[in-house]
């Protein structure tokens, strides 16, 4: 008898913490929603949250507050949010390092594939390698003797171990059979801020974070790193009309929740995406920055699962086969 009341005791509290997650799922979001970037202010990831925020932001009905937690090539911020509480108010907003820092740590602090609900795709941008304006070499012609022949004497900006900027600069280097000095920083932001000064050499980054300084004259462009020349930096070369082949690489990001999140909530977060997407001043801004939003057929869960799963696969094999180990 005692058992049974127990039991009837314990479906009541389950009965009714159902009922008050289907509540809350149905009344979501009631509060601010945080998106946390895995790096600093300022830099592509983040100008790429702050606009997709705001849009969702209208969509929601609530504020979408961005926060920078920069460090360790953007693990120390998916850590964070892998372990907060998975109602809704803590996403994540990272990219492809969150496919390559399996291959690249020895252990991390989170699963990639199972500490996280994915909610969508959100971009796909091209890299741009670039150096500070008075670096001595003219053409990406130049810069490939003149790195060859300087190889650690030249200072390589990067946002740390998993990072984009340090993927692009190991495949570069791989490709170069070079060695350059990496200099680790939370985010391309401050790192754009010493290559403007002319405290660093070279950086290989987004072009949300470099198209206007290119086009502002401000900073020098050798390459792009996709196979075609892009519409708003037509004089750029590709890697390979350089010599450098096979250089194919763009940075997509995709928006997490926690392992566990409601399925409701997750939905919602997606509608809440594909609206930001679709938006005219964030598609607008976005190509003006060398991107453009992914149709909504990828902003969604099974579309960033699908992602995170191949490329997961195909970096653990370009990075075991440049030779780097893990850290
Ligand atoms: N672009 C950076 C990277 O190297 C990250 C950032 O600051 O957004 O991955």
């Amino acid at each position: 008898m005692k058992t049974v009341v127990k039991m009837l005791a314990a479906s009541l509290v389950a009965g009714s913490a159902f009922s008050v997650a289907a509540v809350m799922a149905q009344d979501y979001p009631t509060q601010p929603v945080t998106i946390v970037v895995p790096f600093s202010a300022g830099g592509p990831t983040d100008t790429v949250t702050r606009l997709v925020a705001a849009a969702m932001s209208e969509d929601l009905g609530q504020q979408v507050v961005v926060q920078n937690v920069g460090g360790a090539g953007g693990t120390l911020g998916a850590g964070q949010v892998a372990a907060a509480a998975n109602d809704g108010y803590t996403l994540l907003l990272h990219h492809i390092g969150m496919s390559t820092a399996p291959a690249l740590y020895a252990s991390l602090p989170y699963d990639p594939m199972t500490d996280f609900a994915p909610i969508g795709l959100v971009t796909e941008v091209p890299m741009t390698m670039v150096a500070r304006k008075d670096f001595e070499p003219a053409t990406l012609e130049d810069l490939i003797a003149y790195v060859k022949e300087n190889g650690e004497n030249v200072t390589y900006a990067n946002a740390g171990i998993g990072a984009a900027s340090q993927l692009c600069g190991l495949l570069f280097q791989d490709a170069l059979e070079t060695k350059l000095t990496e200099v680790p920083y939370q985010g391309t932001g401050p790192a754009m801020t010493d290559l403007l000064g002319g405290q660093i050499d070279m950086m290989c980054d987004q072009t949300t974070n470099t198209t206007s300084q290119i086009q502002a004259g401000e900073i020098k462009a050798y390459a792009v790193t996709t196979p075609e020349r892009i519409a708003v930096l037509p004089d750029v070369p590709t890697m390979a009309e350089g010599g450098v082949e096979n250089f194919n690489l763009s940075i997509w990001h995709g928006l997490y929740a926690p392992a566990g999140t409601d399925p409701a909530i997750v939905e919602r977060l997606t509608q809440a995406l594909q609206a930001a997407l679709a938006d005219e001043t964030v598609g607008n801004s976005f190509a003006e920055l060398g991107t453009y939003p992914v149709p909504a057929s990828e902003a969604t869960p099974e579309a960033l699962a699908e992602k995170l799963e191949g490329q997961t696969a195909l970096w653990a094999e370009v990075i075991a086969a440049a030779g780097v180990s893990a850290q």
